[in-house]
């Protein structure tokens, strides 16, 4: 039980297929009391309600201050404190550099690091006053190689920012015991990939990636799962790569 009774709050958690999800299904393994977040209230609730006793799930729209700041108060005041906080919502758009428009910048870059500044800034009041804390922040290997299949440039850029906000608030919050680390995730199967995926594209991808194979939401709610918890209590400012060995 590696996050007994800890609240946990997990952005962009409610999709059947999801990273969010996953990490959702471990925390709540390990003892976690879990608070999924996402743009649709219902889904969110039925995927709190999947989890059985304890959870919680409600809307939250990332990109929104006063819904972050919102669903913060929400969660003190229901269930105490706040252990945990998990940055996971993102979007992606599969875009070449001329065909970027300033809508396509602003919804990209909203999401995935506005999203996470304001998330972060919901919580952590909370966990100054518990002098503690675990922030994941969700990047992407898009981040360290400037694209991928499916992120545009405006996508690595964001997720590059990501990285950078995270080792900012990781030294600004080191002297509360606040953590704060990142997740750089290869391709992993989900909604955002999954369609996309011919079986012949995976074989061809798989056959760039050391451990021979493309990675599922499991294996990025594992790293959460040490990063949330004590077992990663020397570590901040980190970034894990959780690619297969695609990076070497
Ligand atoms: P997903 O589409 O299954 O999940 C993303 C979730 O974010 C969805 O539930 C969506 O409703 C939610 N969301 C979107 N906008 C939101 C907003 N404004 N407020 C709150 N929630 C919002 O995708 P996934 O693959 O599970 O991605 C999870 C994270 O991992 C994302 O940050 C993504 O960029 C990152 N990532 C994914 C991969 C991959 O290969 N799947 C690789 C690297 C990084």
């Amino acid at each position: 039980m590696l996050l007994a009774d800890k609240v946990c709050i997990i952005t962009g958690a409610a999709s059947q297929r999801g990273i969010g999800r996953a990490t959702a299904r471990l925390f709540s393994q390990h003892g976690g009391r879990v608070v999924i977040v996402d743009l649709d209230d219902g889904q969110a609730k039925a995927a709190a309600a999947d989890l059985g006793e304890g959870h919680l799930g409600f809307a939250c729209d990332v990109t929104d201050k006063q819904s972050c700041l919102d669903a913060a108060e929400r969660v003190v005041g229901e269930l105490g404190r706040i252990d945990v906080l998990v940055n996971n919502a993102g979007i992606t758009q599969p875009l070449k550099i001329m065909d970027i428009q300033p809508d396509n910048y602003d919804a990209v870059l909203d999401v995935n690091l506005r999203g996470t500044l304001y998330m972060s800034q919901a919580v952590i009041p909370q966990m100054r006053e518990q002098h503690s804390g675990s922030i994941v922040c969700m990047s992407s290997v898009s981040a360290q190689r400037g694209g991928g299949i499916f992120g545009g440039p405006h996508y690595s850029a964001a997720k590059g920012g990501v990285l950078g906000l995270a080792k900012a608030m990781a030294r600004e919050l080191g002297p509360d015991t606040v953590r704060v680390n990142s997740i750089t995730p290869g391709l992993i199967q989900t909604d955002i990939t999954g369609g996309k995926l011919t079986d012949e594209l995976k074989v061809e991808i798989a056959k760039g990636i050391p451990l021979g194979r493309l990675g599922v939401a499991d294996d990025v709610a594992n790293a959460c799962l040490f990063l949330a918890s004590d077992l990663s209590s020397y570590i901040t400012g980190a970034v894990i790569d959780v690619n297969g060995g695609m990076l070497i």
